[in-house]
């Protein structure tokens, strides 16, 4: 019994420090912080969701982080700062899916509501600026919020031919002299989907541009938002950290922070117990198919794939490939392209 107390008590204190850091934390915050944007308790009545929405809300999120709810107050006001971080976000070898995919939610919870809000100093695909106009303005940001903004990164960086392979703005600059000068005065840097994370198909097999990450090229430490596209709730829970704890989440070793990337698709699908009772689709349509047992001959990669997307779904948690038929095809791992294909029927590797 006595172990327990102790143990109890350790576990108190910590949370008690750690709740002492938030809170200096936020106040350095107010201070240091532009003000708010939005107004997000307006914004939020306007799209229909109520404060006892929001209230659930925090207590989900807070959960999601793997926070006791003593940090549901915190959280809350971290999403109400969320219109006041800075960000430049820049695009590489890419194709925008994650932009897409974040900008075109049709039913907004509150996490898409809070992507909304975000201070947007630099977004190449949303700023009507283009050209020495949009030069300026990436240049302005980074005086202004110097060490303060945080760089969100889209897409891989070629490295073949110098960089050459990949020049923008009306300098022609190289993609990775770009992301060098960016990073380097920025506060920390998330890369967004696989692509800026692990050179996703860019990077695949004979890779003829020779694309990578962005930690692989720069050097430098990345927190990486993993999957093609990744789940909205997944940045959204990591920058609300960034304004609870003035820090990045604790990551995994490739980067994902664990809090979202910590556990097998497969530990938590709603298939899995037809996986242990050895019951599975073998062709598409067939019988299995149409009863709802597991995909993995089907070719799904949830055994070997680490991430929520079972837990958080997407649009607005309504469905995810495994429930809506398709197997899981592993986009939240590096190389995937090289190392699960084919992404449907036999899977390479024995399943765990
Ligand atoms: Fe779910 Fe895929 Fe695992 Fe089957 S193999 S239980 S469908 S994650």
């Amino acid at each position: 019994m006595k172990g327990s107390d102790d143990y109890s008590k350790a576990v108190s204190n910590h949370y008690k420090q750690l709740m002492e850091y938030c809170k200096i934390n936020q106040e350095r915050l107010d201070r240091e912080l532009p003000p708010p944007r939005e107004d997000l308790n307006e914004l939020l009545a306007e799209r229909g969701v109520s404060r006892r929405d929001f209230i659930k809300w925090t207590s989900v999120m807070t959960s999601a982080l793997m926070l006791p709810p003593m940090f549901r107050p915190a959280l809350a006001k971290a999403a109400e700062n969320f219109s006041r971080l800075p960000i430049v976000w820049l695009h590489f070898a890419e194709c925008t899916g994650c932009t897409e995919a974040f900008l075109r939610t049709s039913y907004p919870n509150v996490a898409d509501i809070l992507l909304e809000t975000i201070s947007l100093e630099y977004h190449e695909t949303v700023m009507a600026a283009a050209g020495h106009q949009a030069e300026q303005n990436l240049e302005k940001a980074m005086a202004d919020f110097k060490n303060k903004f945080v760089c969100v990164i889209e897409g891989a960086l070629p490295r073949g031919l110098n960089g050459q392979y990949l020049r923008l703005g009306p300098k022609g600059k190289t993609a990775i002299q770009i992301a060098k000068e960016v990073t380097h005065k920025a506060a920390t840097t998330v890369c967004i989907g696989a692509c800026a994370c692990y050179g996703n198909i860019q990077a695949a097999r004979p890779n003829p541009t020779d694309a990578a990450g962005i930690s692989k090229v720069l050097g430098i430490s990345t927190v990486n938002i993993a999957g093609c596209p990744p789940n909205a709730v997944n940045f959204v829970g990591t920058l609300l950290h960034y304004l609870m704890f003035g820090g990045m989440p604790p990551l995994d070793s490739i980067g994902r922070p664990i809090w979202a990337y910590g556990q097998r698709i497969h530990a938590v699908c709603e298939r899995r117990a037809h996986y242990d009772a050895g019951e599975f689709v073998e062709e598409w349509g067939d019988d299995g198919a149409k009863r709802g047992w597991c995909l993995y001959k089907a070719g799904c990669k949830g055994p070997y794939t680490f991430a929520n997307c079972g837990k958080v779904r997407f649009n607005d948690g309504v469905s995810w490939p495994v429930m809506a038929g398709h197997g899981c095809i592993g986009c939240t791992e590096p190389g995937f392209w090289d190392t699960m294909t084919p992404l449907d029927g036999t899977n390479r590797r024995r399943a765990i």
